[in-house]
C-alpha cells in the first residue's frame, strides 16, 4: 500500500489540524501557511493525486467538493468574495499530491494571481 498522504494523516488524526467540516466525502481544514485571513483546504476522503488524473467517475465528488467550499466560504464571512484554487502539477506549486481544493476569503484577492 502506498504511503498516507500528509492530508490522510490529518484525516487519521496523525497530524493534528483544526476540522472545521467532515462528511462521508471530504473534510475541510485551516491551511497550515495561510496567505489569507480565511484560507481552507476541502479534501476528498479519496486520494485523487492529481485534477489531472481524476475521472468521469470522480465527477459529482469534485463537484460536492465545490459545494462544500462554497457554503463553507459564506458561513466563515466571505460573501463578498472568496476563491476556490486547485493547482495542479509542479509549475502551478502543487506541493501534495492528494487533490484539494483551496478556499481563500477575507481580503481583496488580486488577479492576476502569481
Ligand atoms: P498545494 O501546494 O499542494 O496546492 O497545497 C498544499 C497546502 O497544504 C499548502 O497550502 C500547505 O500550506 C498545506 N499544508 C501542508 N502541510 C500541512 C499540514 O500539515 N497541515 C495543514 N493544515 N496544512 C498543510
Amino acid at each position: 500500500m502506498a504511503d498516507k498522504t500528509i492530508f490522510q494523516k490529518i484525516e487519521a488524526g496523525e497530524i493534528p489540524a483544526k476540522i472545521e467540516y467532515q462528511d462521508a466525502e471530504c473534510f475541510a481544514i485551516r491551511d497550515i501557511n495561510p496567505q489569507a485571513p480565511l484560507h481552507l483546504l476541502v479534501i476528498p476522503r479519496k486520494v485523487v493525486p492529481h485534477l489531472s488524473e481524476a475521472s468521469a467517475a470522480d465527477a459529482a465528488l469534485l463537484g460536492h467538493l465545490l459545494l462544500v467550499a462554497r457554503d463553507l466560504a459564506l458561513k466563515l464571512g466571505c460573501g463578498d468574495g472568496f476563491r476556490t484554487v486547485i493547482n495542479n502539477g509542479k509549475n502551478a506549486g502543487e506541493t501534495v499530491p492528494h487533490l484539494h481544493v483551496h478556499v481563500l476569503g477575507g481580503r481583496p484577492l488580486g488577479w492576476p494571481p502569481g
